[in-house]
């Protein structure tokens, strides 16, 4: 395979060496199962305290508040299921319009079939959330509020320490996913509000098939999955001993280099987006220009499909990824696009550009050389271009 410019980092991200060289171990020689009674199983267990301790620290949490799981899904599920338990006469539910499937279709599943009632809060047209709905729609009958600490499409940041005190003052459990954010957003848990927080390995160098559930200490709290003592009793299961030691890696490896990378991962988006605005007419970011991610670039372009942009990047090693998902033969545009409001035209080539450490200005040089002529092909041959008349056709 040709080698390839890797800027789908929102997707999943490589694994670090560091992180690959700590978990290797685990793999070979030190098989063993921490629960063993012998010296060569239980002298793993230390490892997994170790990585608990560099997940607490890069959180700003206490260990005993870390709870490994299989990856970001099982985290959200579980930490809604457990709210829910908490509070089991409380029917209302409180999420974002622009909340990962992992979340969304958890509470469409809730709605549909176990008579649950959920809110979803508006973003405006930069991706912000609507705070005034949020305050109002929050009742005695709120179970749970789950609101993303970052979006993966657009990298908007939302206010949740602000939102999980609101909550704390109506008794409401406050829960985020926070994906997209650790690694990237300095946190420091034990001063916030928040009850649980949701982390994923894959999306910060670690291997996928390893997460972490934070459970703030003394927030009530309900195992999804049930079976062994592992966890304390809170996620059974044989620990996934190389992933756990490698998630600890990665978060150790994030909290050193946390403030570096950012600088850099934000200089070499800030140049692609700048570039790419300046030479392809009609192109427009979506989401709030500041208020985001340094690592993530959401762009459209107006009269051209994302998907024949991606097809097009693809050619040249370009992994990137698009903002609309091919349903029953129709380009429909992501739910988050939709949710901001993004015209007609320029919903449908949105484009997703995330970056990572590993990223270098190279790679950024070859992007806005082949962008450019790449659109202006593409709407050359578009029949929805400026002034058609097919664009408001298709929108019915
Ligand atoms: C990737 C992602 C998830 C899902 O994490 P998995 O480990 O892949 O299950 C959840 N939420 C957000 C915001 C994500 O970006």
């Amino acid at each position: 395979m040709k080698p390839v410019i890797y800027v789908d980092n929102n997707a999943t991200t490589g694994v670090a060496p560091e992180v690959l060289e700590a978990m290797l171990p685990f793999f070979s020689g030190r098989y063993g199962n921490p629960s063993s009674m012998h010296t060569f199983g239980g002298s793993v267990a230390p490892e997994l305290a170790t990585a608990r301790a560099e997940v607490a620290a890069l959180l700003g949490a206490r260990a005993d508040e870390i709870i490994f799981t299989s990856c970001g899904s099982e985290s959200d599920s579980t930490a809604i299921h457990s709210a829910l338990a908490a509070n089991p006469d409380r029917r209302h539910i409180v999420i974002s319009r622009v909340e990962h499937p992992a979340i969304r279709s958890l509470c469409h599943h809730l709605a549909r079939h176990e008579g649950y009632r959920i809110t979803e809060i508006n973003v405006d047209r930069h991706g912000n959330l609507d705070l005034a709905q949020l305050g109002h729609s929050l009742t005695p009958d709120t179970a749970v509020v789950s609101i993303m600490w970052a979006n993966n499409e657009t990298g908007v940041i939302f206010p949740v320490e602000e939102i999980a005190a609101r909550c704390r003052r109506l008794g409401i459990i406050f829960h985020t996913d926070a994906v997209q954010a650790v690694g990237k957003i300095p946190m420091h848990l034990a001063d916030t509000a928040i009850d649980m927080l949701s982390l994923s390995g894959h999306k910060l160098h670690a291997p996928k098939g390893i997460g972490a559930l934070y459970v703030k200490k003394g927030t009530k709290f309900f195992p999804w999955l049930m079976g062994g003592h592992q966890e304390h009793g809170r996620r059974a299961g044989t620990e996934n001993v190389p992933g756990i030691v490698a998630l600890g890696a990665a978060c150790r490896l994030a909290r050193h280099r946390r403030e570096d990378e950012n600088t850099a991962v934000r200089t070499l988006r800030d140049r692609l987006e700048q570039e790419l605005l300046a030479r392809i007419p009609d192109t427009h970011v979506n989401g709030d220009p500041e208020n985001r991610l340094p690592n993530t670039s959401n762009l459209s372009f107006a009269y051209v499909e994302g998907e024949s942009i991606l097809l097009m990047l693809n050619e040249h090693g370009i992994c990137a990824s698009s903002g609309s998902a091919c349903t029953s033969g129709s380009l429909e545009p992501s739910h988050v696009i939709r949710a901001m409001g993004v015209p007609y035209t320029m919903a449908h080539g949105s484009i997703r550009f995330s970056l990572s450490i590993y990223n270098t200005e190279a790679e950024i040089d070859a992007i806005i050389h082949v962008l450019p002529p790449i659109i202006d092909r593409l709407r050359r041959m578009s029949p929805f271009g400026p002034g058609s008349g097919a664009a408001a056709c298709r929108m019915q």
